[in-house]
């Protein structure tokens, strides 16, 4: 951790939607912010209601609601009313052959304008929407599929022939395919969706939808073990516009990139939900990460606020300062992150290379929505995850002897990060999994899975997660923060973090390392640079917490959503079995 403070206030933007945190999170209960509080009394919500619709009639309508950049260049553009028919148009789809509300739709498929309209149309169906990534493999897809019932699959032609043609028959609720690209003479059960569309109704209504009743159904990233099926309901809505207004700072005037792929939910709740609620413009880029596109898309788009995470801006800092020297990015405004442990080293590197810090900000698939964010106009404390949003009580929790749930109240003692339940993105279920729900609450609050620490400020500090806690001579300590440290030194690109037995301390911190690419990798070099990295960190964090063991890797482990898969290093190191690795990415050793 660190003690460096950035203090925004001399360039603190007037027009920020959260000027005064403290006043605000205190007065909120009594007067949330009118841009949402007209929903929050209603029974009956829809998210593409609030996504799109209601932007119809007002000066929001002619506005770019949706820019695609293709992979090859072209882009395509659609505004608020575009998006409106287009989504009617998909809902009259899925009534025409048949579904109804509360039945599942499932995409699979590369970032497409059809994927965002079948998410929206689907949403203003009654369907629920559930998004897989399109990278998954066909075991990973079916399991999913099964597990939640599809009733329908959107896909592309290659993908269903590579993925899905072989099995699909053999899911009992699965009745149709819709092709995003499909024409000509199709297997049965599927369906050219072009040629569908262009028979919809762009005047379909919207479903006047509970907001208790199902509207999304995602699927954890599985870092810690199988993914889970995580229940939303309409009612989230609230949060996600909530959330883009104060921890995103969105104004209708913004252009918007959130860099998450809608597989995950950081791409639905913030790629496409929240933006549209907020009436800005966002920007949905269909290629792949790559350091000089990602710089010319911020120039060129001239975005002004930018949702990202800390694997990307990890792969920017190892590209070097040099390249980002060459872009023009003064419309940038407002730069978040999310999804992993924000090291306080990236933090400063936004400072210094794009003139803005990144905002880390915390949530979960299970909180729907950011529940812990740094706000535009408040100082950030690098390393920090923020405080939490005005109408969340976050707070620090053990269990007593009888395991019932206690508040800590001493700043900065270790504890797992908890809710009080019954904010309006709060999951509603684990699919098949009542007993594990019933678990995560206990007297009142939601119980993360996450350890963090309170300071006096308020402000909230990542710990580790219960399951990646090293217990090393009497000490408890976190990955991140040794993480962090080793991030500190100039040739480390990465850093994972895990203990392994040891009969002398318990655990013993062990350490992977991702060099830089310039660094020179000769065995003697290496050898070298393992001993300096040692002192290195132990300097930092002392000999109890350092790593008494430090391991170079080209890659480490990651979930497709881009988080470091502690438990795969572990288990490798062990011999032991990997668990479920669905959602692993680079599987270098
Ligand atoms: P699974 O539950 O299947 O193991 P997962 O927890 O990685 O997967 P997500 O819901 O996508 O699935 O991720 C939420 C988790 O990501 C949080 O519980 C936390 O551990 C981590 N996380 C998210 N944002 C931050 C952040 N700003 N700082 C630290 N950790 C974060
Ligand atoms: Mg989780």
């Amino acid at each position: 951790m660190t003690e460096t403070i950035i203090d925004k206030s001399p360039r603190r933007q007037a027009k920020s939607n959260l000027t005064d945190y403290h006043e605000c999170y205190t007065s909120f209960c009594s007067e949330p912010p009118s841009a949402v509080s007209d929903i929050s009394h209603r029974e009956r919500i829809n998210i593409a209601y609030e996504a799109v619709d209601r932007h119809l009639n007002t000066e929001i309508e002619k506005k770019l609601a949706l820019r695609w950049l293709s992979k090859q260049g072209e882009t395509m553009d659609f505004s608020y009313r575009d998006l409106a028919e287009q989504t009617s148009c998909f809902a009259s789809v899925l009534h025409r052959l048949g579904f109804e509300r509360g039945d599942r739709v499932f995409s699979l498929a590369g970032r497409l304008p059809l994927l965002y309209i079948s998410a929206l149309g689907t949403l203003k169906s009654g369907c629920v929407f559930t998004p897989l990534f399109s990278a998954f493999g066909p075991e990973p897809i079916r399991s999913r599929m099964e597990i939640g019932e599809a009733n329908v699959l959107i896909t592309t032609m290659s993908l269903y022939r590579k993925k899905v043609a072989s099995w699909w028959h053999e899911l009992p609720y699965l009745k149709a395919i819709l092709l995003i690209d499909g024409s000509g003479e199709l297997d049965e059960g599927c369906y050219a969706l072009p040629e569908l569309m262009s028979q919809g109704d762009p005047h379909y209504p919207c479903a006047n939808t509970q907001k208790d009743e199902m509207a999304l159904l995602h699927f954890t990233s599985g870092t810690t073990g199988k993914p889970k099926g995580v229940i939303h309901v309409h009612q989230a809505v609230e949060e996600h516009k909530l959330s883009a207004y104060y921890a995103l700072d969105l104004h209708p005037s913004d252009i918007y990139w959130c860099t998450a792929d809608p597989g995950w939910v950081t791409g639905t709740s913030y790629g496409i939900v929240a933006p549209l609620c907020m009436g800005a413009t966002m920007i949905v880029d269909e290629a792949e990460f790559e350091v000089e596109r990602w710089y010319r898309i911020l120039q060129e788009q001239h975005i002004t606020v930018w949702y990202t995470a800390p694997t990307a801006i990890r792969m920017l800092m190892r590209a070097g300062s040099e390249v980002r020297q060459g872009y023009d990015l003064s419309a940038l405004r407002f730069i978040a992150s999310v999804g992993e442990p924000l090291n306080p080293e990236a933090v400063i590197w936004g400072e210094k290379t794009l003139g803005l810090p990144f905002h880390d900000n915390w949530w979960q698939t299970e909180t729907g929505a950011i529940m812990i964010a740094n706000y535009a106009s408040q100082a950030i404390k690098p390393g920090s995850m923020g405080q939490p949003l005005p109408g969340i009580t976050a707070g620090i929790v053990k269990r007593n002897e009888q395991g019932d749930v206690e508040e800590v109240h001493k700043p900065m003692e270790t504890g797992e990060l908890a809710l009080k339940q019954g904010w309006p993105s709060m999951f509603r279920g684990y699919l098949h999994q009542s007993e594990r729900y019933e678990r995560c609450f206990n007297h009142g609050w939601y119980l993360s899975g996450d350890l963090a620490m309170r300071d006096e400020q308020g402000y909230y500090w990542f710990v580790g997660r219960v399951d990646d806690l090293i217990k090393s001579s009497g000490h408890l300590i976190g990955p991140f923060e040794v993480e962090s440290a080793l991030m500190e030194h100039e040739s480390v690109a990465e850093a994972g973090v895990i203990g392994i037995p040891d009969e002398l301390t318990g655990e013993m911190v062990k350490a992977y390392v991702a060099l830089k690419p310039n660094v020179e990798q000769t065995e003697q070099t290496l050898e070298a640079l393992q001993k300096e990295l040692k002192g290195f960190a132990r300097k930092r964090l002392g000999a109890a917490v350092a790593p008494k063991e430090i391991v170079f890797r080209q890659n480490l482990p990651k979930t497709r959503s881009g988080k470091i898969m502690r438990r795969l290093l572990k288990a490798r190191e062990l011999g032991l079995p990997e668990g479920d690795i669905s959602t692993l990415e680079s599987d270098e050793q």
